[in-house]
């Protein structure tokens, strides 16, 4: 059994903890701070083995120093970003598996958001941890990846397993479900989804994770495929990755 943790920090970030039951290995994602990590660590009486980073942004890896300082653990993040992740001891890149005692996370790369993204799929677990390469109805912002790359990187999710349960690293779902309603608003599995996100954040509580099944019904940034999408953009029959850049251009002037 592995257990997982969400803990929501600044606006709508989450930092996720791992915890092999068996081993009593102890795993954080993207600490964008250390208190609230530490806090948990005390609580539960774990000892903390590895940061994961998904990429070298601040509130992905402002608590790598802190954490390793204090606790001895390993960082493990993308080695092509290896000058960029503080206290990186770990470089890991495509098909790399990670253990955290018995469960194994295969590193996928997922160039878009920034050069250096990875993401970490624990196929077993059906749990993917995928930074801000993947929100709730949306994706990342292309800050130095080209929409080609970010596509590729998009795509390679959408081929997950459907019930793979989806763990991104901030609240941004109920932006991007208007948006998508912008885009597509016959989608009934959008307008449902609306509905559910709506009530959820009414009761201050999270949307994550979602789904790669509930991505593949909503997500504009997996339906560029779509002929409704196709024609909202004035792009009928162009290719996916002309849509999905002409998307994301949507968005960014939102
Ligand atoms: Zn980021
Ligand atoms: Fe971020």
């Amino acid at each position: 059994m592995q257990e997982i943790l969400q803990i929501p920090v600044l606006n709508d970030n989450y930092i996720y903890m791992l915890h092999d039951c068996l081993s009593l290995e102890t795993a954080v994602i993207d600490p964008a701070l250390e208190q609230p990590v530490l806090d948990i660590l005390a609580e539960k009486g774990w000892q903390l083995n590895f940061v994961l980073n998904t990429h070298h942004h601040w509130d992905h890896v402002g608590a790598n120093l802190a954490l390793k300082e204090q606790t001895g653990c390993k960082i493990i993040a993308a080695a092509s970003d290896r000058e960029r992740i503080p206290g990186i001891d770990v470089g890991v890149e495509q098909g790399d598996v990670i253990l955290l005692g018995q469960h194994q996370a295969q590193v996928i790369e997922t160039p878009g958001h920034t050069s250096g993204h990875v993401v970490y799929f624990f196929a077993e677990d059906q749990a993917l941890f995928c930074g801000d390469t993947l929100f709730v109805m949306g994706c990342g912002r292309l800050f130095e990846g080209t929409p080609q790359q970010m596509y590729t990187s998009l795509q390679a999710l959408k081929a997950l397993p459907p019930s793979t349960r989806v763990y991104c690293t901030h609240e941004y779902t109920m932006a991007n479900a208007e948006f998508a309603l912008s885009i597509e608003p016959d989608n009934l599995k959008l307008q449902e989804k609306m509905l559910a996100v709506k009530e959820l954040r009414a009761a201050n509580k999270s949307t994550v994770p979602t789904t790669i099944a509930d991505e593949i019904a909503t997500n504009p940034f997996f339906r560029v495929d779509n002929i409704s999408i196709q024609k909202e953009l004035g792009l009928v029959g162009a290719a996916p990755d002309v849509v999905f850049a002409a998307l994301r251009r949507r968005k960014d002037d939102y």
